[in-house]
C-alpha cells in the first residue's frame, strides 16, 4: 500500500473514543470482552451521527483473535429483525483493540426472568405474563430459524443472550445476541468439542452434547430454546445444576445429566434408539440406574409449577425438549405449532404496549466486576424508579486459546479456512476483499488487521 495514502487515511480515520461517549458506562462483560452503552458525540460525523444509543463491545486482548474474526465474519452478513445488528467495526491503531458497534438493547431475558423470580420470592408478583412468553418464544424461533436457514448455528443460547429492545421504534423486539460461538456449518466439520471445551452453559446444554456428541446441530439450539421456554413459564431454570467443572474439556457431566433425568426421566431405548451410539453411553450405563428416575417426567415437573399438561404451551415444550435430537422439532415446525395459531397471536412488541416494569441496565464499575458484579451498581438508571435489581449473569465462561498478537494472524487464517473450507492464502485474501465495509482506525496494521 502506498505510504502517502496510508498516512492520509490514518489522519482521516476517527477513533472510537472521538466518536462515542461511553466512559463509565460499562453494562456487561461477556466471553470476549466488555460491553459499554455508547452515545454518538460527533453529530457532524459522516460515520454515525444520529444520537441513538449503541452497545460498544471491546474485544479483550490485542489484534483480531480467532473468536472476534468469527463473530465479525458472521455478523456483518446477518440481517434479521430478531438478530442483533452489527453496525460497525473499529480497529484502534494505538492499542490494537477491536471494537464492535451494535444496536443497544435495554433488556435481556436473564434480567427479565430474575425480576420475576425476585418478585415471586416476595410473593408480590407473578411469572412472566403468558402472552409475553408467547411473543418472546415466537421471536426467538424466528431469529433462530433465520440463522439455521443460513447455515449458522448459535451454539450458546441462554437467557443472557436473548436481548429485548427498550423504548423506541423497535420497542419490545427480541434480538438474539452473542454470536461469538456461532459458526457456519455447511463446511465439513472438525470435531467442535475439540475447539471449545465450554461452549454452552451447562444448564442449556442438550443431552447429546453431555453424552459426547462430536458435532453441533440445529437440534442443540432447539433444546436450549426449550430450556428458555420452560424458564419463561416458571421463572426457574429447568435444568439448574451446580457448576463446578466449568473449565473441564470433558463433555460428560454427571450432575447435569442427573438433573435432566430428574426432570425428564431416564430415556427409554425405544424413545432414543441411537443413545447407545453416543461416545459416553458406556459411562452413562455405569453411572446411572434407570430405576432411580422411575417417577420422573416433564408433566410432573410442570404441574409442580402450575403449568397445565393439557395446554398448548406444554405440548410445544415437550416437542422442544425431546431427548432424541433426531425427533426434536425444528424452528420452522415450532413456529407453526398450534400454540402460536390459537389467540392471542404473537405480537411484535413483546410488552404489547404496556409500561415496561423492568429496570434499565446498570453501569458496572471494575470493582464490581472483580467481585462478580454482586455489589451495588455505581450508577442506576431506572425505567420505573425501582431499586438495584441485582447481579449480572453468572459463570462467565472460560476462554480457550487466548490469542496473542503474534498468533492472531495465523489463527485468523486457520479459522477462516475452517469456516469456509478453503485452503491456503487464497482464503484469507478473499476475506480481505469482502470486508470493505469495516472501518479501520489503524495505519500500521499487522497482516491480520490488513484483512479488514
Ligand atoms: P456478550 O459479550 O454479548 O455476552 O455481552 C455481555 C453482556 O453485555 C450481556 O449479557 C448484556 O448484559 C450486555 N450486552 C451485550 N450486547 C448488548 C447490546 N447490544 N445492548 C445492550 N447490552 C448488551
Amino acid at each position: 500500500m502506498d505510504f502517502e495514502y496510508k498516512q492520509r487515511t490514518a489522519q482521516e480515520r476517527k477513533k472510537v473514543e472521538d466518536l462515542f461517549d461511553y466512559e463509565g458506562c460499562k453494562v456487561g462483560r461477556g466471553t470476549y470482552g466488555s460491553v459499554y452503552k455508547a452515545k454518538n458525540k460527533d453529530r457532524l460525523s459522516t460515520i454515525i451521527s444520529d444520537g441513538k444509543e449503541y452497545a460498544l463491545k471491546q474485544i479483550e486482548g490485542t489484534g483480531i483473535s480467532m473468536s472476534a474474526c468469527r463473530e465479525i465474519a458472521l455478523l456483518r452478513e446477518l440481517k434479521h429483525p430478531n438478530v442483533i445488528s452489527l453496525q460497525k467495526v473499529f480497529l484502534s491503531h494505538q492499542d490494537r483493540k477491536v471494537w464492535l458497534l451494535f444496536d443497544y438493547a435495554e433488556h435481556d431475558l436473564w434480567h427479565i426472568i430474575k425480576f420475576h423470580r425476585s418478585a415471586k420470592a416476595t410473593k408480590k408478583a407473578v411469572n412472566v405474563p403468558k402472552n409475553m412468553v408467547k411473543n418472546l418464544l415466537y421471536q426467538i424461533l424466528d431469529g433462530i430459524h433465520y440463522l439455521h436457514a443460513n447455515w449458522v448455528l448459535h451454539r450458546d443460547l441462554k437467557p443472557a443472550n436473548i436481548l429485548v429492545m427498550g423504548e423506541g421504534c423497535e420497542r419490545g423486539r427480541v434480538k438474539i445476541a452473542d454470536m461469538g460461538f456461532a459458526r457456519l456449518f455447511n463446511a465439513p466439520l472438525k470435531p467442535l468439542a475439540d475447539l471449545d471445551p465450554v461452549v454452552v452453559t451447562f444448564w442449556y446444554r442438550a443431552p447429546e452434547l453431555l453424552l459426547g456428541a462430536r458435532h453441533y446441530t440445529k437440534a442443540i439450539d432447539i433444546w436450549a430454546i426449550g430450556c428458555i421456554f420452560a424458564e419463561l413459564l416458571t421463572s426457574e431454570p429447568i435444568f439448574h445444576c451446580r457448576q463446578e467443572d466449568i473449565k473441564t474439556s470433558n463433555p460428560y457431566h454427571h450432575d447435569q445429566l442427573d438433573r435432566i433425568f430428574n426432570v425428564m426421566g431416564f430415556p427409554l431405548e425405544k424413545d432414543w434408539e441411537d443413545i447407545r451410539k453416543m461416545p459416553e453411553h458406556g459411562t452413562l450405563m455405569k453411572d446411572f440406574k434407570r430405576s432411580s428416575y422411575g417417577n420422573c417426567n416433564l408433566t410432573k415437573y410442570m404441574e409442580k409449577h402450575k403449568i397445565k399438561p393439557d395446554g398448548k404451551a406444554f405440548h410445544l415444550l415437550q416437542k422442544l425438549l425431546t431427548m432424541d435430537p433426531t425427533k426434536r422439532i425444528t424452528s420452522e415446525q415450532a413456529m407453526s405449532d398450534p400454540y402460536f395459531l390459537e389467540d392471542p397471536k404473537p405480537a411484535n412488541d413483546v410488552f404489547e404496549g404496556m409500561p415496561i416494569p423492568y429496570p434499565k441496565r446498570e453501569f458496572l464499575t471494575d470493582d464490581e466486576e472483580d467481585k462478580g458484579a454482586s455489589g451495588a451498581a455505581s450508577k442506576q438508571q431506572t425505567n420505573n424508579g425501582s431499586s438495584n435489581h441485582g447481579q449480572q449473569p453468572p459463570a462467565k465462561r472460560a476462554r480457550v486459546m487466548p490469542p496473542t498478537s503474534s498468533t492472531a494472524s495465523s489463527m485468523v487464517t486457520t479459522e477462516y479456512q475452517h469456516m469456509h473450507n478453503v485452503q491456503g492464502q487464497g482464503g484469507s485474501q478473499q476475506m480481505a476483499y469482502n470486508s470493505g465495509s469495516l472501518t479501520q482506525t489503524s495505519s500500521t496494521a499487522t497482516s491480520a488487521y490488513q484483512r479488514f
